[in-house]
């Protein structure tokens, strides 16, 4: 069973945009590695090369929204089929 080092929210990654990955600082001395391209296929855990360590990267939809907007493209419409898009208004009593 895996146990996780710690977990960290992706907001505290340092991100290399030419090869697409987020790293943090491992307690060896090498660094936890995820790419962008594992958090969009769901993945969340990020891994060090030179130990044997684990780390749970946490991110929520928000995140989510901003940076991986393509995830979204299919599913503008929520599964009731309302707007999404416009917030719900108030209910409102009529007299
Ligand atoms: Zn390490």
């Amino acid at each position: 069973m895996a146990v996780f080092h710690d977990e960290v929210e992706i907001e505290d990654f340092e991100y290399d945009a030419e090869s697409g990955t987020y790293s943090y600082p491992c307690p060896c001395g090498d660094r936890f590695l995820i790419t962008r391209e594992d958090l969009e296929n769901g993945e969340d855990v990020a891994t060090c090369p030179s130990c044997s360590l684990i780390l749970r990267v946490i991110y929520d939809q928000f995140f989510m929204t901003l940076g991986f907007s393509k995830l979204k493209a299919n599913s503008n419409k929520s599964a009731t089929g309302e707007n999404v898009n416009q917030p719900q208004s108030n209910f409102s009593v009529s007299d």
